[in-house]
């Protein structure tokens, strides 16, 4: 089947941290087998067309206390050069940009298709006042906020900002706005996360960095919530191929109908695809 992933990060060694970048390349298959040639944006996309991706969406991080300093440029940059591919998702961080909103709205102009939020490497929590002018921001543009919501191996971070009921807040102060849970509570949140997406119209599931044979331990309600969970990778930063965790996840168990809301449909949807 042919997925849509909702989480993948550019190559971009020299903008990360050097502790991130470390740990990436100790991980990484794709980045020891690729190199440098992930450089080149139109190679990417031979990469992941080859392992069943059709629409990918790729990632800012702009977390300069922690991970690394990925700007929103880099990847429109890399949209640019491959528009039918990749959709790009900003990054803002309200604790060092001193108009985040401002800067946020140029990058919805300028082609960005959301926002990527790290409450755990930008240190605060998702319903701080700061950050309301972000999801107004998003709301008015109808694109879809993607948070990391779970644990972290990266230095630096502070976990306790992502516990998933500060997201409450935010999913009943902007009911038209789109908040999806990278990670779906990585650790200790998976049971928050699961009754968020099942009775918050507006809050969804990224089952990103989860092992995908397991996903049915940590939300035993899968098949309930299939129109709230979509697929993502992590990708150059995981252990395995994008089409192996795309496999592990048809081999749940799940009716037809579920597997495709969760690979493809789902994302295809909240992105306006
Ligand atoms: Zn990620």
């Amino acid at each position: 089947m042919k997925v849509i992933d909702f989480h993948t990060h550019p190559y971009r060694p020299d903008e990360l941290a050097p502790a991130t970048w470390q740990w990436i390349k100790s991980i990484s298959p794709a980045v020891a087998q690729h190199g440098n040639r992930l450089n080149d944006p139109h190679y990417v996309v031979d990469v992941l067309r080859a392992e069943g991706v059709e629409r990918a969406v790729v990632l800012a991080e702009h977390c300069p206390q922690t991970s690394g300093t990925v700007r929103t440029e880099s990847v429109l940059e890399i949209r640019a050069q491959a528009l039918d591919f990749f959709i790009p998702f900003a990054s803002v961080d309200v604790n060092t940009d001193a108009d985040a909103a401002g800067m946020l709205r140029r990058y919805l102009d300028a082609g960005a298709r959301g926002l990527k939020l790290y409450p755990s490497y930008q240190l605060y929590y998702p319903n701080d006042e700061r950050v309301y002018p972000l999801y107004e921001a998003c709301q008015a543009a109808g694109v879809p906020v993607l948070m990391h919501i779970g644990s972290s191996v990266i230095a630096g971070t502070r976990i306790k900002y992502c516990d998933p009921i500060h997201l409450d807040d935010v999913a009943v102060d902007f009911p038209d706005l789109v908040l999806v849970m990278a990670h779906g509570g990585r650790g200790f949140w998976y049971d928050v996360c699961a009754f968020l997406a099942a009775h918050k119209p507006n809050l969804y599931i990224d089952v990103t960095g989860l092992p995908p044979a397991r996903l049915r331990e940590y939300f035993p309600d899968l098949e309930r919530i299939s129109h709230k969970v979509v697929f993502g990778s992590d990708w150059p930063a995981m252990p395995k191929s994008v089409r192996q965790n795309a496999e592990a996840i048809e081999r749940l168990g799940l009716s037809p109908e579920a597997q495709r809301r969760i690979l493809r449909e789902n994302a295809a949807r909240l992105l306006g695809l």
